[in-house]
């Protein structure tokens, strides 16, 4: 099975794929990306290159995918080849283009914040007049961890990116953006995510419903299950994302973000969608030591069309924090110290190049007491990020 794609997503793949015995390929950016220093076969290839993308996948039984970012003219040439792509272009659009996926949620009934596609600073003043400033405003492809979202108080607060529109439509070439998703600022209570995996043959599953907890539009902690969800509130969320990976023909796990507002009339708990990952996910990574199956080894399994694992907590809370940046040239006494302080704590680093605020790995921590489990794995994240020293 190949990965288009080497960072950690596919590097968590590998230990799933050696306990099962499947032949794991990576296509990597660099003989040093994450993936790449884990798993024995991994040609260095680009994914937009669509020569190097069909020599890879030639090799392999199924295609599936670290990142979203692979373009759809290469992922035609797979198709015309035969390749067996798991999620299918058709269902990754929507991952790709967040106004498709708007589009294509609101066609289903998905609860959304308004939103509207702006081509003019006039359109965007006028959906900001009807809505209420300040407005959300989003590049359609490309973002992460929240670069591509502004927060504006007027249109004039976008005009670079309005010119990139214009010169994206005038050329007609490059990573053609069709204008600009406006978003109504929702007030939300907290960010949640349900991550669900569904299998060729239409097999569902899905693991209770996350809280994620964000620091600078970067997601720092996650605590699974969300603390004191209403009940109804997680069963409607989960048949949302259950509904949706079905409607799209998602193949493979995929993170549905969403946010946890109270209905405007009732004051009920409800959720309003914010985006689609169709992918293993940063909200999953609580799983691989809190759940019977990890969302890796689940993907494994959906995109080969296998059955799906269970996907129960091992305990009643696991919290899952992010290590941003950090100095790793010295893990040795690091780990004692981490190690002798916390015999419960679980570290996964990926091997990659430190940059400010990347994230380079995470820790787990599982238990019944969930404060205490919150300050443990701060301490560890903010200790391996040098923030302290004891
Ligand atoms: P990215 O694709 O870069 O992760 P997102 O669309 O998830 O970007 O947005 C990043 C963050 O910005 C979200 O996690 C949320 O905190 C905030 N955000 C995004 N859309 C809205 C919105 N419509 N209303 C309020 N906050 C938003």
């Amino acid at each position: 099975m190949g990965i288009i794609g080497g960072g950690q997503l596919a590097r968590m793949c590998q230990p799933p794929s050696v306990a099962l015995s499947i032949t794991l390929s990576v296509l990597a950016e660099s003989a040093e990306a994450s993936a790449a220093l884990v798993v024995p076969s991994s040609p260095v290839g680009d994914h937009n290159d669509v020569e190097a993308v069909r020599a890879f996948a030639r090799e392999c039984d199924v295609v599936t995918f670290d990142h979203e970012h692979v373009p759809a003219a290469v992922l035609a040439a797979l198709v015309a080849d035969g390749v067996v792509l798991h999620p299918s272009p058709a269902a990754l659009m929507f991952a790709q283009d967040k106004l498709a996926m708007r589009r294509r949620l609101t066609e289903i009934g998905v609860a959304c914040p308004r939103w509207a596609q702006v081509r003019t600073m006039a359109s965007l003043q006028a959906f900001g007049d009807e809505v209420g400033w300040p407005v959300v405003v989003k590049i359609p492809k490309g973002g992460y961890d929240g670069k591509g979202v502004r927060v504006v108080g007027r249109p004039q607060q976008v005009a670079d990116w309005f010119a990139r529109v214009a010169r994206d439509v005038g050329e007609g070439s490059g990573p053609l953006i069709d204008g600009l998703l406006a978003e109504q600022k929702v007030g939300f209570v907290r960010e949640l995510a349900v991550l669900v995996a569904r299998s060729p043959s239409g097999q569902a599953s899905a693991w209770p419903v996350v809280e994620t907890v964000q620091t600078n539009s970067i997601c720092t902690q996650v605590l699974a299950p969300a603390p004191g969800l209403d009940p109804n509130l997680a069963a409607v969320a989960t048949a949302a994302g259950l509904r949706i990976a079905g409607e799209l023909g998602v193949t493979g796990v995929m993170a549905v973000e969403m946010f946890e507002v109270r209905d405007v009339q009732t004051g009920d708990p409800a959720y309003m969608v914010n985006e689609l990952a169709m992918r293993p996910h940063n909200s999953g990574h609580w799983s691989i030591d809190g759940a019977v199956t990890s969302q890796f080894e689940q993907h494994l399994r959906a995109v080969l069309d296998l059955p799906l694992g269970d996907t129960s907590p091992r305990a009643r809370w696991t919290v899952m924090n992010n290590v941003l940046g950090g100095d790793y040239s010295e893990l040795y006494p690091t780990y004692r110290h981490l190690m002798a302080r916390d015999p419960g704590l679980k570290v996964h680093l990926y091997g990659k190049g430190v940059r400010p605020g990347r994230k380079i790995g995470h820790v787990n921590v599982s238990g019944s007491n969930l404060d205490d489990l919150r300050a443990r794995a701060s301490h560890a994240s903010d200790y391996l990020q040098g923030v302290i020293t004891a």
